[in-house]
């Protein structure tokens, strides 16, 4: 048992919003940090107390260690909630915390560290009996022989990755063998640049996969669960936008074989806290590509099928308790879809942050809404555009897109442009309403009528 009296949140936004009502929840006081440009943040108004911790840059405040660390020393935290983004899967982060004699809100730094690597959290994955993808499971050598003697083993199409990567970046599809140097090149060059690291390995693509998530919660005892899965297969450039859980159309003895193998990978490595195991999924089959080892933003649709509150088990999990129930209590009632709201051009994507002048969220049976706005919050351009997460939870799928289109339609923003009504036509859409659809998808249909 660790005593945890006060959580220090280290996040802006939505996200810390929802960790200061989990504190509340618990019963464990909170304390907001922010920039200069967050004084009028909403969770500040959540929160027991907050600190300003430096200028809008994040680099020198929601990125820095040091500050954030200082902050929870000053303001008397014993414990650090990461949420997501930001430090929350920086290891280095994560060790400085355990240095100075706090606790993080999240696993281990060095179970952080390896699931970070992906050579490494795939070569473990496979000994833990988690499918993953054909590939050359190290790095690829710089020879060029024995790089195409991998490649040809592997078969094309393949992807190169970075071993460090996130965000999408680092990524080169190679169709054929002429392309294989140059796009490792290419690869390596992104790597180096973004993560510091040009280590990168191969393996098989696919081409129409969905991406397919496995939720987890494992405690300090040993005891681990898995909270059912979620599609995210709307996406542009890698950014997921739209998720929904249960996925449709995968038999539930599929998902169960899959869901104890990770389970059983936690057990393995010692994982603490929440996470994600991400899947591709494709022709009936299951492929690991990464593990986050933290809250996602699409945690909610889980908590709604699930009727779990995740934040409160991971402040729960962080003190040495045992989690609040076993995998028989995890029954999912209906279907719940979430739509991410960005201060964003409906048609293009370009951030538009800006002042909100009127505000009115959507409500009603089944209706969730994760937001920081109130009527004349202003914004600010330094960081992500998320502004509102709307969660709609309803008997079945159809229901669930109904009360989501009913609040969507509800919904008003006036001030500032946000993609409200890209969400509007997705559930017009056809094939969304089928279910299914592929990672591609969207950007498919976006180019077929013409707007990229
Ligand atoms: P990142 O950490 O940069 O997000 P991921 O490994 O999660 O990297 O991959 C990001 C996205 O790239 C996936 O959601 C998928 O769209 C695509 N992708 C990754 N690996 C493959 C693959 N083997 N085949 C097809 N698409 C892939």
């Amino acid at each position: 048992m660790r005593n945890i009296r006060r959580v220090l949140i280290a996040n802006r936004g939505e996200i810390a919003l929802r960790i200061a009502r989990a504190c509340r929840i618990v019963g464990v006081e909170s304390v907001g940090i922010y920039s200069e440009a967050d004084a009028g943040a909403a969770h500040l108004l959540v929160v027991d107390q907050s600190v300003c911790i430096g200028p809008a840059a994040p680099a020198q405040s929601y990125l820095d260690i040091e500050r954030v660390i200082r902050a929870a020393i000053l303001m008397g935290a014993d414990a650090i909630h990461p949420g997501y983004g930001f430090l929350s899967e920086n290891a280095d982060f994560a060790a400085a915390v355990e240095q100075a004699g706090l606790v993080l809100i999240g696993p281990d730094a060095a179970v952080m560290r390896l699931m970070g690597d992906k050579i490494a959290a795939k070569k473990q994955m496979r000994r833990s009996g988690v499918p993953c993808l054909p590939g050359s499971d190290d790095g690829l050598p710089e020879d060029a022989q024995a790089m195409h003697a991998i490649a040809d083993a592997i078969g094309y199409p393949l992807i190169i990755k970075a071993a460090n990567g996130g965000g999408g970046r680092g990524m080169r599809v190679v169709h054929d063998s002429t392309g294989l140097e140059a796009a490792v090149v290419a690869a390596r060059e992104e790597a180096g640049r973004a993560f510091g690291k040009r280590t990168v390995y191969a393996e098989r693509y696919l081409q129409h996969p969905r991406h397919i998530e496995v939720q987890i919660l494992a405690d300090r005892l040993g005891n681990a669960v898995w909270l059912g899965m979620r599609d995210c297969s709307i996406q542009r450039r890698h950014q997921k936008l739209v998720e929904e859980a249960p996925p449709v159309g995968i038999s539930p003895e599929a998902m169960y074989n899959v869901g104890e193998r990770c389970v059983q990978a936690c057990r393995d490595i010692g994982y603490v806290g929440a996470g994600t195991f991400e899947f591709l999924y494709e022709d009936g089959t299951f492929s690991f590509i990464e593990m986050n080892t933290r809250v996602q933003v699409e945690h909610p649709v889980t908590e709604m099928v699930t009727g779990m509150d995740i934040v409160r088990e991971q402040i729960l999990i962080a003190m040495g308790l045992p989690l609040s129930m076993t995998q028989a209590d995890i029954n999912l009632r209906g279907h719940a879809i979430e739509c991410r709201i960005t201060a964003e051009d409906p048609d293009t994507f370009r951030p538009m942050p800006g002042q909100v002048e009127k505000w009115h969220a959507p409500g009603g049976p089944g209706i969730r809404v994760d937001t920081q706005l109130y009527d004349g919050y202003t914004i600010p351009p330094q960081y992500d555009s998320l502004i509102a997460k709307i969660i709609a939870h309803g008997r079945d799928r159809t229901d669930a897109m109904e009360r989501m289109r009913a609040a969507l339609g509800e919904m008003m923003i006036e001030g500032v442009v946000t993609t409200a009504a890209f969400h509007r036509r997705l559930m017009d859409d056809p094939a969304f309403r089928k279910g299914a659809v592929s990672i591609h998808h969207l950007e498919t249909s976006m180019k077929r009528d013409g707007r990229v």
